[in-house]
C-alpha cells in the first residue's frame, strides 16, 4: 500500500494486455486469518500484442504458496506489486496457470479486497481491489467468464451470476457473462433475506434477494420495491433487460463507497438499503432508490458494456448517473429532481472545478485511480450526456443509445466509442463537444441583450477559465434553451435551444412587439455559471411567471444570493422585496409543496462562498454565516402569523408513505417548523419532536431545536432511543456537528471523538463526524485554525488503516485558496504538517500534493 515514488499513470500509454483469459476458476477456502484462494487461468497470447512476452500479474499483500503452468512448477519473480513469468516460461500457445495464495482478509482495514465486517465475509474490487485476492490483470479491458467455489462452513455463501451447487460446507457459482476483475465479488456470512420474484419483459423468471443480519429483514421492503421500478423502467425506456436467474443485494457496515454493481450480486453500503419510517429520513427513502436504481442500471451500462481503462471511468458512472436521475425524476417531481440535482452539481462539482483538485471529465493522468470517484467524473459526467441529448434531440438519443449497445455489448469501451454512436446515428461532428470531457474548468456564460424594431438580440459570451496543467481551452459547444416572456408575463417565444458553437456569439428574435423578459439556461440546459447584470425586480418578476419550474426557483435563488452578497459586502438588510416574494410562494397552495420547501431553503454558506469567490471577494465565513442567519430571521418573521396554520394544514393524513407527495408535505412542514422556531424559541418544535412517529419528523424537529440552541433533552432521548442502531446514530453524531456555533463546532467534535460510539474505523461513523465538520462552513474556517487541526489529526490516524476514505475526506481542504491570507495560512501548514507524516498512503499523498499545487 505504502509507496514512496508514487507512479504516474497516463492515458497516452494504454496498450492492449499480453494475453487473454478465456476462463477463470477461483477456489476459496475461508478463514478469517488464512484464507487460501487457488486461481486457474485459462490463457492465451493475445493477437492484439504480436509477439511472445512475459506474463506480468498484479498482486499485493499476497503469500505466494504455489504457482505452475500446465501442472508445472515455476518459479515467478515477486515484486511489491506483482509477480512475473519471463516469456521463457510459457507457451507460445493456450496454457494454464494456477496460483496459490494465502490472504487475511481480518487484518484488512483498507476495505478493499475480501475484507471482514462484523463477522461476514465481503469484497470490494473496483477499481484495483481484486489484486489483494489473487495474482491477476487487475485491468478493466481484460475480461473473463468466472467459476468461483466457495468453502465455508457459514450458512450463505455467494458470488457472482447462477448458483450451481450447494453443498453442506461449500457452494459454487458460476457467471456466463465475461466481466473484469472489478466486478467481482463472493459474500459469505450468517445473513437472511428479504426476497421477491420478477418476471422479464420476455419472460425470464429472476429471483429477487436482499441479504441483510438477522433482525433488519423487515427494513428491506423498499429497497426491494425500488428495485423491481427500477427493473421495469429500463425495460420501458431503455429496452434493457435483466440476463440471470438471480439478483442479488448485499447490505453491509463497513464499506468505502455507497454501493457497488457486481454482476449479479450488488454490494451496499447498509445505510443505502435498510429503511423504515421510524429509522429513514424522507432523504434516505430517495437516495435508496436512486442508489438502487444506479447500482442496478449498471448492468447494462458498466457491466456489459465496461471501460477501456479507468481514464474512461466517466463512460459508466456519466452514464449511469444520468440514467438514475432521469428514473427518479419519472418516479417524483422530476422540476424537483432537476432543481436537486443542479444543486448537488453546483455544492460539489463546481466547487472541485474551482480549485486546485480541477480534472476533466476524462482525465489523461492519475496516480490513485480511486482519487478520481469525484463529482467531475459522475455528476458533470452526467450533465455532459444531458448537454449531448438536448443538442440531438430525444429521439436520436434513443437511436444512438441502441447503436451503442448493439455495437458494444461485450466490450470495454471508450469515449471514443461513445461519441461515435452519437455521430453516426446523428450525423454530426462532434468534434468541438468532446472537449467536455478533456478539458476541465465551470466555463462562465457572459450574456448581454438589445432589442430595437422588434428584434431582440442575445448576445453570449464564454470564459472558460484557466485550471491547474490547462491553462488554454476551446470554446465549448452549449446548448443555450431560451424561453421570452412579455411584460404581462405571457410566453412569446416558448423553449428554444440555441446552439452555440463561439467563443462570443449572438441569435435574434424577430416580431416582438416590445422589449421581451429572457428566461435564460432554462432546465439549466448547460453545466456554466450564467453571468448576467440582472435587475431585482426581474428576478422577482421570474419568479412570479416564468413557466419553466427550474428558472422559476433559479430566479428566486439568484435573489437569495444577490440579497444575502449585499449583506455581507455592504451589511445591507434583507430585502423587503425578497422577503414578499418569497413569503408569497412558500404561502402559494397551488404549487407543489417540495418545490415550495426547496423555495424556502437558503443558498448554503459553502455555496456562497464560492459564488463570493467567483466573483473577485475574499469571502468571510463568520459574515456569510450571520448573514444566512439574519435571512432565516427576516424571513420567520415575514411569514410569522402564517406558519402555525401553514404546518397545521400540511399534517400527514393517513399512515406513513415514503413518495415524493408525502414527502414533500413534509419538507414544507418541516421548514415551515424550522422558522416557527425562531420566533417561539423552539416550544413548537418540542412539542413536534415529542410526537414525532417518523424519522424525518424527528429529525427536523430536533435540527430545529439545535438552530436555537435547544435540544440537549431530546439529543439525549435520541440517544437512548437508536444507540443500537449504527446508521440512525451516524445521524445523531453529524446533527450536532451541523448545528454547532462555529465558535464551538471544533469542540464540539472533538468531545463527541471521545465517546466510545465513535468508532472511526467505520467508514460511515468517521464521514459523519469528521466530514460533518468540514461541511459546517464557518466552523471548519473558523479562525482558530482548531478545525482544521482536529480534521488534519484524524486523516493521519485514519491513513495508515484505510487511505481510501482518508484521501476522500481530505477534499475539506479543496477550497483552502479561496480564503483570506490568514486562514490560508493555517490551512497550508496543516496541509504540509500532512505531507510530512512518514508512510504517508499513495492515495492520501497525491491528494495532498494535488492541494498544495495550486497555491
Ligand atoms: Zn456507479
Amino acid at each position: 500500500m505504502t509507496q514512496t515514488t508514487p507512479q504516474t499513470v497516463r492515458l497516452a500509454d494504454y496498450q492492449p494486455f499480453t494475453h487473454l483469459i478465456q476462463k477463470v476458476d477461483l477456489t476459496f477456502t475461508l478463514s478469517p486469518s488464512a484464507t487460501k484462494v487457488k486461481a486457474r487461468l485459462a490463457l492465451a497470447p493475445n493477437p492484439a500484442r504480436p509477439g511472445h512476452h512475459a506474463l506480468k500479474l498484479d498482486g499485493e499483500g499476497l503469500r505466494l504458496l504455489s504457482c505452475t503452468v500446465d501442472g508445472v512448477d515455476v518459479a515467478p519473480k515477486l515484486s511489491p506489486t506483482g509477480l512475473t513469468l519471463a516469456a521463457r516460461l510459457l507457451p507460445k500457445r493456450p496454457f494454464i496457470l494456477e496460483t496459490v495464495v494465502e490472504i487475511a482478509p481480518e487484518a484488512n482495514t483498507a476495505l478493499t479486497g475480501l475484507y471482514m465486517s462484523r463477522g461476514m465475509y465481503c469484497t470490494q474490487c473496483e477499481a484495483e481491489g481484486f489484486r489483494r485476492i489473487t495474482f491477476y490483470p487487475d485491468r478493466p479491458d481484460v475480461m473473463s467468464r468466472f467459476k468461483v467455489r466457495i468453502e465455508s462452513k457459514l450458512p450463505i455463501l455467494l458470488s457472482n451470476g447462477n448458483p450451481v451447487r450447494r453443498g453442506k460446507a461449500s457452494a459454487v457459482w458460476s457467471d456466463p457473462w465475461p466481466k473484469p476483475s472489478y466486478l467481482f465479488a463472493l459474500v459469505a456470512g450468517d445473513l437472511v433475506s428479504h426476497s421477491a420474484k420478477y418476471t422479464t419483459k420476455s419472460g425470464r423468471e429472476v429471483v429477487l434477494n436482499i441479504w441483510v443480519r438477522r433482525g433488519d429483514e423487515d427494513r428491506c421492503a423498499y429497497a426491494m420495491d425500488s428495485l423491481i421500478r427500477s427493473m421495469r423502467w429500463d425495460e420501458e425506456v431503455y429496452g434493457r433487460e435483466y440476463d440471470l436467474n438471480v439478483f442479488n443485494i448485499v447490505a453491509v457496515d463497513d464499506f468505502n463507497m455507497g454501493a457497488m454493481e457486481n454482476k449479479g450480486l450488488n454490494i451496499f453500503n447498509s445505510r443505502y438499503v435498510l429503511a423504515s419510517p421510524e429509522t429513514a429520513t424522507d432523504e434516505d427513502f430517495a437516495r435508496i432508490e436512486a442508489i438502487i436504481a444506479h447500482e442496478y442500471f449498471h448492468n447494462w451500462t458498466g457491466n456489459r458494456i465496461t471501460c477501456r481503462d479507468w481514464f474512461q471511468l466517466c463512460l459508466k458512472e456519466g452514464l449511469t448517473v444520468f440514467r438514475d436521475q432521469q428514473f427518479s425524476g419519472d418516479m417524483r417531481s422530476a422540476a424537483v429532481r432537476r432543481i436537486e440535482d443542479v444543486m448537488t452539481l453546483r455544492a460539489r462539482q463546481f466547487r472541485e472545478d474551482a480549485g486546485p483538485l480541477a480534472h476533466p471529465v476524462r482525465p489523461d493522468s492519475f496516480v490513485e485511480i480511486n482519487n478520481f470517484y469525484t463529482a467531475t467524473v459522475y455528476e458533470k459526467g452526467a450533465e455532459v450526456i444531458g448537454m449531448l441529448k438536448r443538442l440531438v434531440g430525444d429521439d436520436a438519443y434513443t437511436r444512438a443509445l441502441d447503436l451503442y449497445f448493439d455495437r458494444h455489448d461485450g466490450d470495454a469501451a471508450t469515449i471514443e466509442d461513445w461519441l461515435k454512436v452519437f455521430e453516426d446515428a446523428t450525423g454530426r461532428d462532434l468534434s468541438q463537444f468532446k472537449y467536455w470531457y478533456t478539458e476541465a474548468g465551470t466555463p462562465k456564460l457572459h450574456v448581454t441583450d438589445h432589442f430595437a424594431d422588434g428584434v431582440y438580440t442575445l448576445t453570449f459570451e464564454q470564459e472558460n477559465p484557466a485550471t491547474p496543467g490547462q491553462p488554454e481551452k476551446h470554446p465549448k459547444v452549449l446548448p443555450i434553451a431560451v424561453g421570452l416572456l412579455n411584460p404581462n408575463g405571457d410566453e412569446v417565444v416558448p423553449t428554444t435551444v440555441l446552439e452555440m458553437t463561439e467563443a462570443r456569439q449572438s441569435f435574434r428574435f424577430e416580431g416582438l412587439a416590445a422589449h421581451p423578459i429572457p428566461s435564460i439556461l432554462r432546465g439549466f440546459s448547460a453545466a456554466v455559471v450564467l453571468d448576467r447584470d440582472t435587475p431585482a425586480a426581474e428576478r422577482a418578476f421570474l419568479l412570479a411567471h416564468d413557466t419553466d419550474p427550474f428558472n422559476r426557483w433559479e430566479a428566486g435563488r439568484a435573489l437569495a444570493k444577490d440579497v444575502m452578497r449585499r449583506m455581507v459586502t455592504d451589511a445591507a438588510e434583507p430585502a423587503a422585496d425578497w422577503l414578499d416574494a418569497l413569503a408569497h410562494l412558500a404561502l402559494d397552495d397551488t404549487l407543489d409543496p417540495a418545490y415550495r420547501a426547496l423555495a424556502l431553503r437558503l443558498p448554503g454558506e459553502d455555496d456562497m462562498a464560492q459564488t463570493l469567490h467567483g466573483a473577485g471577494h475574499v469571502p468571510d465565513p463568520d459574515r456569510i454565516h450571520a448573514a444566512r442567519r439574519k435571512m432565516g430571521d427576516a424571513l420567520a418573521a415575514r411569514l410569522g402569523p402564517r406558519l402555525p396554520r401553514l404546518i397545521d394544514d400540511l399534517a400527514d393524513v393517513g399512515p406513513f408513505t415514503p413518495d415524493a407527495k408525502a414527502a414533500g408535505r413534509r419538507a414544507l412542514r418541516v421548514a415551515a417548523l424550522g422558522l416557527l422556531s425562531r420566533l417561539d424559541g423552539g416550544a413548537a418544535a418540542e412539542a413536534a419532536y415529542a410526537k414525532a412517529n417518523n424519522m424525518t419528523e424527528e429529525i427536523g424537529a430536533l435540527s430545529a431545536l439545535l438552530d436555537v440552541g435547544k435540544g440537549a433533552a431530546q439529543l439525549d432521548l435520541f440517544q437512548a432511543r437508536w444507540s443500537a442502531d449504527r446508521n440512525v446514530m451516524d445521524k445523531w453524531f453529524s446533527l450536532q456537528i451541523a448545528h454547532a456555533a462555529p465558535a464551538d463546532a471544533a469542540r464540539v467534535t472533538a468531545t463527541l471523538t471521545d465517546t466510545a460510539a465513535f468508532d472511526w474505523k467505520n467508514p460511515n461513523r468517521f464521514r459523519s463526524v469528521i466530514g460533518a465538520l468540514s461541511a459546517n462552513h464557518a466552523g471548519f474556517h473558523h479562525l482558530s485554525g482548531a478545525s482544521y487541526r482536529l480534521v488534519a489529526d484524524w486523516l493521519l490516524r485514519l491513513d495508515p488503516l484505510n487511505p481510501q476514505t482518508a484521501a476522500r475526506v481530505s477534499t475539506a481542504f479543496e477550497t483552502w485558496h479561496r480564503y483570506d491570507t490568514t486562514r490560508q495560512q493555517i490551512a497550508k501548514a496543516e496541509l504540509q504538517r500532512i505531507l510530512a507524516a512518514p508512510k504517508l498512503s499513495r492515495d492520501l499523498q497525491e491528494m495532498i500534493e494535488r492541494m498544495l499545487g495550486a497555491a
